[in-house]
């Protein structure tokens, strides 16, 4: 049977990666493990600028965000806080006659059938669902499966020691919250950025490197003004089309702007490293879809060779990034769960509120109330009881008045190792050439932006056995090597060496020629500058080589 392209598409990339060293099988010489991948030498600088681009856009660009880095193992608390402890879990099922295990979601999903959600939140199997290795009917029951994996601090293997790997980067930020807070010398509205690894027990690993066991995320959390004191502070809540960049942050903004806000800043981060809009996708989850705290979540996905085509041929893509709008639920959580104020003052909301007509004050207070008792009512302990909770939301509401309020959150939330899975595939290219005797090669390009591309200029003496030439050539290397990742390369013919610069998807090569030494006297300290993605050359001065690069890769 013929392979689907898409799936050849995917064997050429992987090929690529391993052959060029982007991306290797961890603990390869054992056999590999599933769901781990390495960075090798390509790999490791791609990632490294990626994440470097993120951090500089996200918090060393703006006056609003702050940066974290915190531990992967945290107290188990914040956990069951959170609720991964009751609930981060994928329904797992097992075909009782080869005993493959699945994603129950997923193989419902490749077989054009939709898992069953019970009432009572259990699941099962539709009709003729089918074990896709050995097409046997024969499927235990869906049964929940935590994603965390779990380990022990200490030297006691007991339930009291259990500790998890946080299965994501962004419950450290809403912890650290009030710290941050107090340190940064930032007010609501404000973020807090963290890039680190995170690791979920995937129960089918699959697609490369996109469902990964240990990843790494790029996480902001965005604390806001609950619309409330928006309204409070200034009359009314401005929304925003739900297309198009809404422009610069307005103080009246309320979540929906938020959201809206940050989808496009994420969008225009993607463009800016070349994925452009006809890549990407979007998918705005449907209110059944949508957890129960939360107001919106809009995932960006990038169109992946793995990506299903619907039964009109349209890609929409798979996950890239998925922004979030989840109300003051977190760190109302921590706040139960840690006993520990997560609320902030605002002196703007407590002058603004004394001053409103007592029907606009009842009227807000009610509905801060109202929202509050259903996120009360929803998260409830098992021993919190109804008066409990109207008088905790007549509290919030009460504070509401005084100037206090949870900040509630916009989460753009990342994968790394997608984002570059997404970087590469966009950047594969081939062609075929064909030579004046016939002979026809495949030539492979990958044609990253610039700002990404793990090498950015390849330095080349025009040959290897002319000390003149070679000298030159290490100066230049050594005047660009400060400021970029150069790669200084004399072996081989020099097309062989464009060849190899154009694999590795470096976008400029310089070649120091004899024209460089003064061969044409008005040539003196120039070099030829080559482009990889047409192959077009020109004339640069050494003393412009700097400048004019860094222009081109940051
Ligand atoms: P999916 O539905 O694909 O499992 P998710 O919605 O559970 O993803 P989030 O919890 O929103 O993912 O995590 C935020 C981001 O982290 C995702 O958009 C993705 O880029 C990345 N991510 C999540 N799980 C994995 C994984 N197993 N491997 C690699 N990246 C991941």
């Amino acid at each position: 049977m013929a392979e689907p392209k898409e799936n050849l598409q995917m064997e050429k990339i992987v090929s690529l990666c391993k052959r060029r060293g982007f991306i290797f099988q961890s603990s390869e010489i054992y056999g590999g493990i599933n769901g781990f991948w390495d960075y090798g030498p390509l790999g490791a600088e791609l990632k490294r600028n990626v994440k470097e681009l993120w951090w500089n856009t996200m918090t060393r660009q703006r006056d609003d965000v702050a940066g974290l880095e915190a531990t992967i193992i945290m107290s188990p608390a914040i956990w069951k806080a959170s609720g991964h402890v009751d609930t981060f879990s994928d329904p797992m099922c097992d075909c009782k006659k080869c005993k493959k295990r699945h994603r129950a979601d997923q193989l419902c999903e490749d077989q054009g059938l939709t898992l069953i959600k019970n009432a009572d939140g259990k699941f099962a199997l539709p009709e003729g669902t089918k074990c896709t290795n050995c097409d046997s009917k024969e499927l235990t029951e869906p049964r929940p499966f935590n994603l965390m994996f779990k380990t022990y601090v200490g030297p006691v293997e007991s339930e009291d020691n259990v500790a998890y790997l946080r299965p994501e980067t962004a419950q450290a930020i809403f912890a650290q919250f009030k710290n941050v807070l107090e340190t940064s010398r930032q007010k609501v509205p404000f973020g807090i950025g963290q890039i680190g690894k995170a690791f979920r027990n995937e129960v089918t690993p699959r697609n490369y490197t996109f469902r990964s066991r240990e990843f790494e995320q790029m996480e902001l959390e965005f604390f806001i003004k609950p619309d409330e004191a928006i309204e409070a502070i200034h009359g009314s809540v401005v929304t925003v089309p739900e297309t198009g960049h809404p422009g610069e942050p307005q103080p009246n903004w309320g979540w929906q702007a938020w959201h809206q806000y940050w989808v496009e800043e994420r969008v225009r981060f993607y463009e800016n490293i070349g994925l452009s809009r006809e890549t990407l996708g979007f998918h705005r989850q449907t209110p059944a879809e949508l957890a129960h705290y939360a107001r919106a979540c809009t995932d960006i996905l990038f169109k992946f060779p793995f990506s299903k085509q619907d039964e009109n041929g349209n890609v929409a893509g798979d996950e890239l990034e998925g922004i979030a709008a989840r109300s003051d639920f977190d760190l109302s959580q921590h706040a139960r769960f840690s006993g520990k104020p997560m609320g902030v003052f605002d002196d703007e909301l407590r002058q603004a509120w004394a001053k409103l007509p007592k029907e606009k004050q009842d009227d807000l207070w009610r509905r801060y109330y109202e929202n509050r008792k259903n996120y009360l009512t929803k998260s409830a302990k098992p021993d919190e009881t109804a008066e409990q909770i109207q008088k905790q939301a007549t509290d919030d509401a009460n504070g509401l008045a005084k100037g206090q309020y949870i900040p509630h959150v916009i989460e753009p939330s990342a994968g790394v190792d997608r984002l570059i899975l997404a970087l590469i595939a966009n950047a594969y290219t081939e062609t075929t050439k064909t030579d004046d005797k016939g002979k026809s090669e495949t030539i492979y390009t990958m044609k990253f932006h610039p700002r990404v591309a793990p090498i950015k200029v390849g330095v080349l003496p025009l040959l290897k056995n002319k000390p003149d030439l070679v000298k030159k050539a290490l100066a230049v290397r050594d005047l660009l090597r400060p400021w970029m990742n150069v790669y200084y390369d004399d072996g081989g013919s020099i097309g062989k060496r464009y060849a190899r610069q154009d694999e590795a998807g470096t976008p400029f090569c310089v070649t120091i020629d004899f024209d460089t030494l003064g061969e044409k006297p008005e040539l003196l300290d120039t070099v030829t500058l080559r482009y990889r993605d047409d192959g077009r050359q020109e004339r640069l001065k050494i003393s412009e080589l700097r400048d004019w690069l860094l222009a081109r890769v940051r």
